[in-house]
């Protein structure tokens, strides 16, 4: 990965960040902040509509929270320069991945691992 590439994903990361954060920051006016974002969490929404509206907040503020501290995760590591590594093999992230979800902590191989382990 060039230093371009890095760039790029590092300037998502924090765009993504800054949005993550100026969310919690309106936690109490949580519901009108939801409808107002729309845009990429459309469909989480959808999903999350199902549930109460009770879980529906607490889902959202776990999850933003999870968001939040893997994109802080990713800047400290392109701060350290180890940026684009797997956590799980330290194997190289394709970039199309890293494009795609630049907060990754894992390859395609590691991620599926991670989530279903094999016993
Ligand atoms: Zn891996």
């Amino acid at each position: 990965m060039n230093k371009k590439d890095i760039i790029s994903l590092e300037k998502i990361l924090i765009q993504r960040r800054t949005e993550l954060l100026s969310k919690s920051n309106s936690n109490t006016n949580r519901r009108k902040g939801i409808d107002l974002d729309g845009g990429n969490v459309g469909d989480e929404i959808d999903a999350a509509s199902q549930n109460s509206e009770k879980e529906m907040y607490f889902e959202l503020v776990s999850n933003d929270k999870m968001a939040l501290s893997a994109v802080n995760d990713a800047l400290s590591k392109v701060e350290r320069g180890i940026y684009g590594k797997c956590e799980y093999c330290e194997g190289v992230i394709p970039l199309g991945r890293l494009k795609a979800i630049p907060w990754t902590k894992y390859c395609i191989k590691c991620q599926e691992e991670v989530e279903n382990p094999k016993k």
